[in-house]
């Protein structure tokens, strides 16, 4: 059998080059890791979790136009991809404060926010993916102010679809992440939604008991990560009711 081409591995999943020019290919791994790394586990399932959830995300946001990388699920960890290149930012949303947010600004978690807050982080795990302004973003020619205003319509669009079909499943969304691809298309380029979109980048609080079904569970050791993000699956009826919680996947498809 022919060895695939690694493109990338990360933290949490690996790249490989995909069947034809212009895809990839985006394998889930199990691997659990959070405070850059300084904190790391293997929770069996999350990869084949996340590969799932975050393809019900993809292909919702698809269906109301909101443009992302995403093609097709191949397997219980992969997923087909479009090939697109990364903008260095991570794109956060919040409608909630939590997380560095709550640090930074002395906010109790669970605060509503005014409005939905987005927030632009530089992608760089060496520097701790640092909070930037606008300012940074165009004076180091990271993105131009066209891209950011079509980056912060998109962010907007994912965080009304998340939000409404969180709500549809009992669940708050507070926050989450995402990150934003370029494809090229003869002169012109397009900003699509890529990576991933699963309980790995979003906080998750079930709406009556506040109980928490996203990485914080790892992250402050609450609990049963894989439990948590089975819950979430469950709920949006991606996983059937009385499935075997995933513990070792031993299928194909
Ligand atoms: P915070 O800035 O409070 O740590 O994170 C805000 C939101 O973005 C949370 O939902 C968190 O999970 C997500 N997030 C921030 N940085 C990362 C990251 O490097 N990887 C992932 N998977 N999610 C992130």
């Amino acid at each position: 059998m022919a060895r695939r081409n690694k493109i990338y591995e990360g933290k949490a999943k690996i790249i490989y080059e995909g069947p034809e020019s212009g895809t990839i290919v985006q394998y889930f791994k199990d691997d659990a890791t959070a405070f850059n790394a300084q904190k790391k586990d293997v929770i069996e399932g999350k990869g084949v979790l996340n590969n799932r959830l975050c393809e019900y995300f993809m292909v919702g946001l698809n269906q109301i136009g909101v443009p992302t990388h995403f093609i097709k699920r191949l397997n219980m960890r992969e997923q087909l991809c479009k090939s697109c290149e990364i903008v260095p930012l991570e794109v956060i949303v919040r409608n909630y404060a939590a997380g560095t947010m709550s640090k930074r600004l002395g906010l109790e978690e669970g605060t509503q926010l005014p409005r939905p807050i987005v927030e632009y982080c530089y992608k760089d795990d060496s520097l701790g993916d640092p909070l930037v302004s606008e300012e940074h973003i165009a004076a180091f020619g990271w993105a131009s102010q066209q891209d950011m205003d079509d980056i912060l319509s998109l962010a907007l669009r994912v965080n009304d679809f998340l939000s409404g079909v969180m709500y549809g499943v009992g669940i708050k969304l507070i926050d989450f992440k995402i990150e934003i691809g370029r494809i090229y298309d003869g002169d012109y380029q397009r900003l699509i939604v890529a990576d991933e979109i699963s309980p790995d980048s979003c906080r998750l609080w079930d709406m009556e008991t506040g109980q928490k079904l996203d990485k914080d569970v790892f992250r402050r050791d609450l609990g049963n990560l894989a439990d948590a993000y089975t819950e979430v699956a469950t709920r949006l009826g991606v996983m059937p009711k009385n499935s075997t919680p995933i513990t070792k996947p031993t299928l194909i498809n």
